[in-house]
């Protein structure tokens, strides 16, 4: 068999987006592929080399900087947003050389700090919730000790879409001087376009740095997450010695990387403008009531008012439903506390892609 016609039918086998209500990445802008196409060969974990490519990366950075509040934020495009919450935490840590280092994160927070605590050897504290799923900020104060070299707050819950009280979360880490790590690795570009503020960056005094992907709500190509910090001596805190390459330091976590997460988010930001970024979002918003709303109609609750495009529904039975809907080729998702299914609607997920949806979950309910 010819090769491509080996690697497509491998592809054919892929689900396509248009069935996917579990992801947090979505099909790429085009403008997206095609700057991803004319970067395929960058590699700036080779900057001296890669000039033009590392000069766009901090043209990215002082975008992604000012919509968050601080143009004069240091940062790099990374993997995604387990290797941008990794380097917040790896600053933070190597900030503060404490013999027994400590975080606090909240209940909440997606298993990549499972794998900082197990790389970085940090002891996790996990906060408990409050009614809301918000972190409950008494309970951080509470778990804060000298060893503490790190609070987490998190702007989207990968499971509810919820933010944390971060205004709060910033006082503290004033008074205790302590790090602020925020992940918004999903919400980072959606809050800012949603018609209700709610602070989360850099506009709050306290907060260290942001993860913040590209390769979620940004529709820039896969690989492309986002650590961005409030100034230069947190990124400095990373560096290692490059002796043999065309830089003298480097502080990324991955050596070789690719320009292309680089180029395809400068591409959407740039075409789309704020603008345009809120029209998408506004859409994957007005989307995410159709859903409630179609859902309700067939029994379902949610299992709190959505703030974002992130929202689950109590569902005893979440399992089953889970597995049933992925036989017939749709995928959605679980979360164990409570137990509810759980959908994500990105930009690919359309009113038409909802009404199928529910109309084939009615019919698998009955
Ligand atoms: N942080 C949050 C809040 C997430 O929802 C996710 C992924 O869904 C991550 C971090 C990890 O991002 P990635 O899968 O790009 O490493």
């Amino acid at each position: 068999m010819d090769i491509i016609e080996e690697l497509r039918k491998c592809r054919e086998r892929d689900i396509p987006y248009s069935r996917v209500l579990s992801s947090m990445c979505t099909v790429p802008h085009p403008v997206a592929l095609k700057a991803h196409e004319l970067f395929v060969e960058t590699n700036l974990g080779d900057p001296g080399i890669f000039v033009g490519t590392r000069e766009l990366e901090d043209r990215v950075i002082r975008l992604l900087g000012e919509l968050l509040h601080n143009k004069e934020c240091k940062g790099y495009i990374s993997s995604g947003g387990t290797e941008a919450n990794i380097q917040g935490i790896r600053s933070a840590r190597n900030l503060k050389r404490v013999r027994n280092p400590n975080i606090v994160i909240p209940k909440s927070a997606h298993f990549s700090f499972e794998k900082i605590g197990d790389i970085l050897g940090v002891e996790i504290r996990r906060a408990d919730l409050d009614e809301n799923y918000r972190v409950d900020t008494s309970k951080v104060e509470e778990m804060i000790d000298e060893n503490t070299v790190a609070v987490v707050g998190i702007a989207g819950t990968t499971e509810l879409g919820q933010v944390d009280d971060i205004k709060t979360l910033g006082e503290l880490a004033m008074e205790r001087d302590v790090f602020l790590h925020i992940d918004a690795a999903f919400g980072g570009l959606v809050l800012p376009f949603m018609n209700k503020k709610i602070p989360f960056d850099f506009e709050i005094d306290g907060v260290s740095s942001i993860t913040v992907d590209p390769h979620k709500m940004g529709m820039a190509t896969i690989p492309a997450g986002g650590i961005l910090f409030r100034s230069e001596k947190f990124l400095r805190a990373l560096e290692v010695e490059t002796p043999y390459l065309t830089s003298k330091y480097q502080f990324t976590l991955t050596g070789t990387r690719p320009g292309t997460g680089v180029a395809s988010t400068y591409a959407v930001l740039k075409h789309l403008g704020y603008d345009g970024m809120r029209e998408i979002v506004q859409r994957c918003l007005k989307n995410t009531r159709i859903l409630v709303e179609e859902m309700e109609m067939i029994g379902f609750e949610p299992v709190i008012e959505p703030v974002m495009n992130v929202v689950s529904f109590h569902c005893s039975e979440a399992e089953r439903i889970k597995e049933e809907l992925y036989r017939r080729r749709w995928v959605i998702s679980t979360i164990r506390n409570p137990r509810a299914v759980r959908m994500v609607i990105m930009p690919h997920v359309s009113e038409e892609i909802i009404k199928e949806f529910v109309a084939e979950l009615k019919q698998l309910l009955h």
